[in-house]
């Protein structure tokens, strides 16, 4: 049997209402905020992410699919949105028709992950950037939009951490310094710490080693070792945080795994969904733009994924899901009639109204367990002794109450359904 690639996923008819709340409120919220929708393509050139997001992260060297293509490209099914963002705001000088440009997507990625609860190779992201400012609001504008989603969706139980990695050369002077504090313990750190001890030392905060953990407490703290610009604006996102009543707590181990981040980051994460608990995280990124050969431009960003949002809201029990219903149900009581229920249920699909009958040659009976199953507020009986009198019965499926309608009079029972 084929089966769907391991840590993808088929979302299933019964699972989608839920998704569609995840979307809808996330739109509602983007919008209140005004951040306007963008779309990028799903592959782009590996070299985007490779150089967007740094050689030495995690996506890039162990996550990424890339493959080369018929014509020689090196291209890769993408990890996240930001540096395609970016990539699209230079492309299209979106900064020369407006100084700030906010947006935000929700968009399928992929990474090559050990699939476990929690992780898997094809996720979904919603997310915000906006680029052309270096406004702290902007900062906190991105956790409130963050929380204010998970808080509509019925979430409780969570967290929200922040951090400030500072400008990169105050962050070149401070790797200096773990660097130091590490030296005379390499050998006893895990050999997956050793490894990032060359290539991107930060990471060693994220080790989830218990005795990498137990040394890393007494390392040097970013926060102690911050440039003044970027101590009075992780200042400005407390205070401001504190007024709209987002309660939070500063974590100064809280790095990520991505290069590009300067300044404030931040992670919101969920007591309710096991060891993978970040639902989204972000921060500002003042140089990305630059990197890519673009101007100056500094920018601010979020990503959150969908399926660990669901799972918190499964688990919390948040979600009010809508009652599925359809308007009508056309029962016939004679299948030489096929031809006139599907005129019936064109005419009625046309008014608006969600309509379904039978394809099956189904008993009579049997439509009404179908009309029920599908929890059809009218039944229309088209057949027997009324049909040959021109005219049919509408059964209100709430109240039991019949009513009989002139066959060529329709126009009526479509005004008493809506
Ligand atoms: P990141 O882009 O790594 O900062 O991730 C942002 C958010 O995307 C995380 O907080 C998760 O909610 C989600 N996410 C990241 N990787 C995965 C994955 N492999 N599977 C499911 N969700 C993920």
């Amino acid at each position: 049997m084929i089966k769907a690639i391991t840590g993808t996923k088929d979302i299933l008819p019964e699972e989608i209402p839920a998704w569609k709340i995840v979307e809808g409120t996330v739109e509602k919220i983007f919008k209140n905020f005004n951040y306007k929708e963008i779309r990028t393509p799903v592959f782009e050139e590996t070299f985007l992410f490779a150089r967007g997001i740094g050689e030495e992260t995690d996506i890039v060297s162990k996550e990424m699919y890339s493959f080369v293509d018929r014509s020689g490209n090196s291209l890769t099914l993408k990890p996240e949105m930001t540096a395609s963002v970016v990539r699209a705001f230079i492309e299209h000088s979106l900064g020369k028709q407006q100084p700030l440009n906010k947006l935000y997507y929700i968009s399928p990625m992929f990474r090559q992950e050990r699939p476990q609860a929690g992780r898997s190779r094809q996720f979904h992201q919603f997310g915000a950037e906006a680029i052309g400012s270096d406004s702290v609001y902007l900062d906190v504008e991105m956790i409130q939009m963050a929380y204010e989603i998970l808080k509509s969706l019925g979430l409780k139980d969570l967290t929200v951490k922040i951090n400030s990695l500072g400008i990169p050369e105050s962050r070149e002077k401070y790797k200096v310094k773990v660097r130091e504090f590490l030296s005379d313990k390499k050998d006893k750190i895990s050999e997956e710490s050793r490894k990032r001890f060359d290539k991107n030392i930060l990471r060693i905060f994220d080790s989830k080693d218990e005795n990498d953990k137990r040394i890393m407490k007494n390392a040097p703290l970013i926060l102690d070792h911050l440039d003044n610009e970027s101590k009075e604006s992780f200042e400005v996102v407390k205070k401001t945080l504190k007024m709209s009543d987002i309660l939070f707590e500063v974590d100064p181990y809280l790095v990520r795994g991505l290069d590009y981040y300067t300044k404030t980051t931040f992670e919101i994460i969920s007591g309710k969904v096991g060891s993978q608990n970040a639902l989204c995280g972000g921060g500002r990124y003042d140089f990305l733009v630059e990197q890519f050969g673009g101007l100056h431009t500094p920018a601010v960003g979020f990503a959150a994924g969908i399926e660990r949002i669901l799972l918190a809201c499964e688990n919390e029990k948040s979600l009010k899901l809508p009652e599925e219903k359809i308007d009508l149900f056309i029962a016939k009581l004679d299948d030489s009639l096929s031809q006139k229920v599907f005129e019936l249920a064109l005419f009625f699909r046309r008014k608006n109204l969600s309509v379904e009958y039978d394809y099956l040659e189904r008993s009579v009976k049997a439509q009404m367990r179908e009309a029920n199953r599908l929890k059809a507020r009218f039944v229309l009986f088209i057949g027997g002794d009324e049909y040959k009198e021109g005219v049919a019965n509408l059964k209100n499926m709430e109240t039991g109450e019949q009513k009989t309608f002139p066959l060529d009079k329709f126009e009526l029972v479509s005004d008493l359904l809506i």
